[in-house]
């Protein structure tokens, strides 16, 4: 299952940008310069918290100017799941082509609805 965390940065002063940088590493989902008690926040997304913990640390590994760290790990969400399209799905395969005539046709339909031809 997949997990997320925010990642709160304190860095050296007017250098959060190179935080922001980061946004390509991978799992990084979003990056952000704040204002308040951290300079920059991160989103990070991994399949595991054990992986989670492994990317945070070689995301923050080679940044000299980090001075402090927090990591807030999200708690596991049902509205979380990945969105389906199931309705469209349906669309799709219920409804077919005339052979008569080419006009689409519910699948259930005994009778083209436009040219009068005879399914079966
Ligand atoms: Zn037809």
């Amino acid at each position: 299952m997949k997990v997320f965390a925010y990642v709160l940065i304190r860095t050296q002063p007017g250098t959060s940008h190179q935080i922001v940088a980061l946004r390509s590493m991978p799992g990084v989902v979003s990056a952000h310069s704040v204002f308040g008690r951290f300079d920059a926040v991160l989103f990070v997304s991994a399949d595991n918290v054990e992986q989670l913990s492994q990317r945070v640390y070689e995301i923050l590994a080679k940044q000299p100017n980090v001075v402090k760290v927090e990591t807030l790990v999200c708690m596991p969400s049902p509205t979380e799941e990945p969105v389906t399209h199931k309705k469209e799905e349906i669309k799709l395969v219920t409804s077919f082509h005339c052979p008569s005539c080419r006009a689409l046709n519910e699948v259930d339909a005994l009778v083209c609805s436009y040219c009068g031809y005879r399914f079966r």
